[in-house]
């Protein structure tokens, strides 16, 4: 195995919705066959339909591998995130990839443990959908100050992962328009 690879392996961050909520099919993509695999790919309404999956991906194993990765979508075939892209180029080293990857793995799950601790238990839905619901939430009122201090703490987490997020995993693409897992 590529250390690259193992780069992954020690991640899943573009896979388990902490970077993304969604990745979205293309015309290569054989929507009927992925269902049939077990990913629950559905169409979203609206002018242009898009067929999509959710985050965390149903694909994604303990151990971080894809299940059906001889199988998978044209978007994670495609996408290399920053981190990725620069240590398979020797720009930077793999060792400081990997504490890149683990810094940000750490972010991702006290964002969940937060989220966990204001009572939103729902780990099959993606953080920043999670986060997004939670802070609707607390702006409706009713929240005490212990669960405020808990807000304000996830909401800095979040902050932090973001800003690494947008620094060194997302690519240009990806910057402009986050939610969705891209190609290259
Ligand atoms: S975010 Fe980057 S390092 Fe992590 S699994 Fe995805 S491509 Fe690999
Ligand atoms: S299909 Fe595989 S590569 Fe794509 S999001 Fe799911 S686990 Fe990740």
């Amino acid at each position: 195995m590529k250390p690259v690879e193992e780069l992954c392996l020690a991640c899943g961050l573009c896979c388990d919705g902490s970077l993304f909520d969604l990745v979205k099919l293309e015309g290569t993509d054989d929507a009927r066959k992925l269902k049939a695999l077990g990913l629950p790919v559905a169409v979203s309404r609206g002018k242009a339909p898009v067929a999509r999956f959710p985050q965390p991906c149903a694909a994604l194993c303990e151990d971080r591998s894809c299940r059906l990765y001889d199988n998978r979508p044209w978007q994670c075939r495609a996408f290399e995130c920053g981190v990725f892209k620069e240590a398979k180029a020797g720009r930077m080293t793999f060792a400081a990839a990997l504490r890149l990857v683990r810094q940000a793995r750490r972010r991702a799950d006290k964002i969940r443990e937060l989220l966990r601790e204001l009572g939103d238990t729902d780990e099959h839905r993606a953080v920043g959908e999670r986060f997004h619901r939670t802070s609707e939430r607390m702006a409706a009122g009713g929240a005490d100050a212990a669960a405020m201090n808990t807000f304000a703490d996830l909401s800095l987490a979040v902050h932090h992962f973001n800003l690494q997020a947008f620094k060194k995993f997302y690519t240009k693409a990806e910057a402009t328009a986050p939610g969705a897992k891209p190609g290259a």
